[in-house]
C-alpha cells in the first residue's frame, strides 16, 4: 500500500516546548498546573507517535481502497473512519480543547497542536472530520445559550455526533456575502426555518455519526445584502427534540464531489428545506434581545481563523511526512557513483549533492514553518489564559497578524515542496504504490479552502497590516529589527544576520512602494499581494529559525561532539543557515520586483491569453 507514516521521532517538538519557547509560564496557568508540565511532551507525544504508526496509518490506505461513495441519497466513508473518529473523540485527542470551565481537562494548545500535527501526517484526509467538529462545537460554546450547549456539546465531544461549517454555495465561494440561503422567523425567536443549497461541505454527510450539526450561514428574510446581513444557525441533520429524540429536519445530501485527493473525506452538496420543513437555531446568547442577527460572519470568523491555522498546519504535516518518506527512500535507493569518488562504487542516492540539498531544503522549510506555527500556538494559550492583560493583548495581536501567513505559506510552498520530495524518488515517486503521489493530491486543497491564498494575502495586505492604524504591524516588524540589533556582532551567524537585516531593509522599502501604490494605482495591491505574503512569511520564519539556531549552537557546545544530541543541535544550526542563505534572499528579490512595479500582466487585453 502507498501509505507510510515515516516520521520517527519527536525531538524537534521537545526542543520547541522544553528548550526554545517560554512555555514555563503557560504550564503554570491554573488550568494546567496540576495536570501537565513541559516535560510531559515525551509521555504525551511518544504514545501518539506509536498510535499514528500502528492505528492511524493503516486507515490512510482506505482513502484509496474504500473512497467515499454516494448512491440512493446515502454516503459511505472508509470503514475504519467511524471507529477511529469515535476512539479519538472519546479518548480526548479530538474535540477536547473547547471547554473553558475551570475543572475541564484540556491540553495546552501547544501540545494539542503537536498531537494534531502527527495525526494529520498519518491520515490527512481523516482529520478534518475532527477539526470541523471541534470548530462547530467551539462556536456553540461561545455563542450558544445554555440550552444549546447542553443539547449539542456532550455528544459532539464524545464522537456521537459530528459538525461542519456551511458557507459555500454554487454562486458564492470567495465572496460569501453573496449567499442566497434564507432564514424565516417562526413563533420561537430562537428558531428559524432554513432554505438553501450549500456545496463543497467537508464532512457534510457521513455514515458513522448519529447526527451531523451544521453551522450554517443564511440571511434572515429582509436583512441587508452583503456580509453584514448574514446570521449563523445551528442546523442539525436530524432535529433534536427536548427529550433527545430525533425528527426529520428536511435536510438532504444531493451529491458528493469526486476530487483529485482527500478521497475518504466527504465533500457534500446539501439542500436545506426543500419541503419547507428545515429548522435551525439562531446563534447568539439571547435572540429575544436581537442577539445574533447579522452577526453570522463575525461569529463564523472564530471558526474560520482556527481552521485557517489548522489548514496551514495540515499542509505542514503533509510536507513533513513526504520528506520523511523521501529520506527513507534516499537511504535505500542505490544509484550512481559519487562525482568526487567514482571508484568507491555505487552509492545510496542520499549521498549525492543534489539529493542531500533537496532533503535539507525540505528540512529547512519544515523547521522554519514549524517554528512560526508553534510561536503562534503559544500565543493561543496566552491569549485565553494569561493573567496579565498586556500579554493577552500581545498574544492576540500576534495571532491576528500571523494567521494569514500560517494558512498560506505552508499550503503554497507545500505543493512544490512535495513535488521535490517526489523528485528524489525518480520514477517511483510518480507511482501510486509509493506515498508521495497521494500526499501531493491530498495536500493541494489547503491553498484553496478556508479562503484561497489570494484571500489570505489580501487579508494580510489590506487588513492586518493596517489594524489600529498600522501600529500592530509596525511593532511586529520592529520586533524583528530589534532581534537583529540585539545580535549585532554575533560571530557564528554573521552572514545569516546580515541576510536577515538586508531582507528587513528591502522589505521596508517594499512597504513604502505598496503604500504609494495604494494611493496611485489600487490594482497594484492585489497584483502583488500573494508575493508580499510569501516574503512576509519568509522574513518571520527566518527570524524564528535563527533564534532557534542561536540556542541550538549554544547547546551543541555545552553537550560536546560525543553526546547523543550533538547531531540534533548542529543539524538545527545547519538547517537555519540553509534557510537564511537560500530562502530569505527571496525577500529582497520580491522587494525589487514589487518596487519595479511591472504591470504587463494586467495591462494586456484578456484575449492575449488565447493560444
Ligand atoms: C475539497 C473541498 C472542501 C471544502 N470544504 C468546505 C467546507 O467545509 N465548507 C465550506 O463552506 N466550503 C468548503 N469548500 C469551499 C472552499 O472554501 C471554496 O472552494 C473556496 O473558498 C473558493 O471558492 P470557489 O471554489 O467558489 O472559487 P472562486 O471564489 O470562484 O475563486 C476562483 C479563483 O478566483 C480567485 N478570486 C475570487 N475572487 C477574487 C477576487 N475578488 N480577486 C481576485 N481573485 C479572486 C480565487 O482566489 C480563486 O483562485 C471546500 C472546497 C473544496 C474543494
Amino acid at each position: 500500500m502507498a501509505s507510510n507514516f515515516a516520521i520517527n521521532n519527536i525531538r524537534d517538538f521537545e526542543f520547541i516546548v522544553q528548550e526554545w519557547l517560554p512555555t514555563e509560564r503557560v504550564f503554570n496557568y491554573p488550568q494546567f498546573a496540576d495536570y501537565y508540565s513541559k516535560d510531559d511532551i515525551k509521555s504525551i507525544l511518544g504514545p501518539i507517535l506509536k498510535m499514528c504508526k500502528e492505528v492511524i496509518e493503516p486507515t490512510n490506505d482506505e482513502n484509496e481502497t474504500h473512497p467515499v461513495t454516494f448512491a440512493n441519497g446515502k454516503v459511505t466513508t472508509p470503514p475504519s473512519f467511524g471507529p477511529l473518529f469515535k476512539m479519538l473523540q472519546s479518548e480526548g485527542w479530538g474535540t477536547s480543547n473547547i471547554d473553558d470551565s475551570e475543572d475541564a481537562m484540556v491540553l495546552p494548545e501547544i501540545l494539542h497542536a503537536a498531537v494534531s500535527e502527527l495525526i494529520a501526517a498519518a491520515n490527512p484526509t481523516f482529520i478534518p472530520y475532527i477539526i470541523l467538529t471541534s470548530g462547530a462545537a467551539d462556536l456553540i460554546q461561545s455563542y450558544g445559550d445554555e440550552k444549546l450547549k447542553a443539547m449539542f456539546l456532550p455528544k459532539m465531544m464524545d464522537g456521537t455526533w459530528s459538525g461542519t461549517m456551511c458557507l459555500t454555495e454554487p454562486s458564492a465561494g470567495s465572496d460569501v456575502g453573496d449567499i442566497l440561503s434564507k432564514a424565516y422567523p417562526t413563533d420561537d425567536p430562537r428558531i428559524f426555518k432554513i432554505k438553501g443549497n450549500k456545496i463543497f461541505i467537508t464532512g457534510g454527510d457521513n455514515d458513522f455519526t448519529e447526527n451531523i450539526i451544521h453551522l450554517y450561514l443564511a440571511r434572515i428574510e429582509g436583512a441587508k445584502p452583503g456580509t453584514s446581513g448574514i446570521s449563523l444557525f445551528v442546523v442539525p441533520k436530524y432535529w433534536v427534540n427536548e427529550d433527545g429524540s430525533f425528527e426529520d429536519n428536511d435536510f438532504q445530501t444531493t451529491g458528493v464531489e469526486h476530487k483529485m485527493g482527500q478521497h475518504g473525506s466527504v465533500t457534500a452538496s446539501l439542500a436545506a428545506g426543500e419541503n419547507g420543513n428545515c429548522r435551525g437555531w439562531l446563534l447568539g446568547k439571547d435572540p429575544r434581545e436581537n442577539e445574533g442577527k447579522g452577526e453570522g460572519m463575525a461569529q463564523m470568523f472564530q471558526m474560520m481563523n482556527l481552521a485557517r491555522m489548522e489548514t496551514g498546519h495540515m499542509a505542514l504535516s503533509c510536507i513533513i511526512n513526504a520528506f520523511a518518506n523521501a529520506r527513507d527512500n534516499a537511504k535505500e535507493r542505490i544509484q550512481g557513483r559519487l562525482l568526487t569518488n567514482p571508484k568507491a562504487g555505487r552509492t545510496a542516492i542520499i549521498n549525492h549533492e543534489d539529493i542531500k540539498r533537496t532533503l535539507m531544503m525540505g528540512k529547512a522549510y519544515i523547521e522554519a514553518m514549524r517554528a512560526m506555527m508553534y510561536r503562534v500556538y503559544l500565543a493561543f494559550d496566552q491569549r485565553h489564559r494569561d493573567p496579565d492583560p498586556e500579554i493577552r493583548k500581545a498574544a492576540n495581536d500576534l495571532i491576528e497578524m500571523t494567521t494569514p501567513l500560517c494558512k498560506a505559506y505552508p499550503s503554497d510552498e507545500g505543493w512544490w515542496l512535495i513535488g521535490e520530495a517526489i523528485q528524489t524518488y525518480g520514477g517511483y515517486g510518480y507511482c501510486s504504490e509509493y506515498p508521495c503521489a497521494q500526499i501531493a493530491n491530498d495536500m493541494k486543497i489547503y491553498s484553496i479552502w478556508e479562503g484561497t491564498n489570494y484571500i489570505q494575502s489580501m487579508d494580510l495586505v489590506g487588513r492586518k497590516m493596517n489594524m489600529k492604524g498600522g501600529s500592530i504591524f509596525g511593532s511586529w516588524v520592529q520586533e524583528m529589527v530589534d532581534f537583529c540589533e540585539a545580535n549585532k556582532g554575533n560571530e557564528t551567524f554573521t552572514k545569516e544576520f546580515s541576510n536577515l537585516s538586508k531582507a528587513l531593509n528591502a522589505y521596508k522599502e517594499m512597504l513604502k512602494a505598496l503604500a504609494g501604490y495604494s494611493k496611485s494605482n489600487m490594482s497594484m495591491i492585489p497584483l502583488y499581494s500573494r508575493r508580499v505574503l510569501t516574503a512576509t512569511a519568509q522574513l518571520f520564519c527566518g527570524r524564528q529559525i535563527l533564534d532557534q539556531a542561536i540556542l541550538a549552537d549554544k547547546r551543541a557546545q555545552e553537550v560536546g561532539p560525543e553526546h547523543y544530541d550533538y547531531n540534533f543541535y548542529t543539524g538545527k544550526v545547519a538547517t537555519a543557515k540553509y534557510y537564511l542563505r537560500n530562502v530569505v534572499p527571496n525577500v529582497w528579490a520580491t522587494a525589487e520586483i514589487v518596487i519595479d512595479g511591472d504591470t504587463s500582466s494586467i495591462d494586456v487585453p484578456i484575449d492575449v491569453f488565447e493560444y
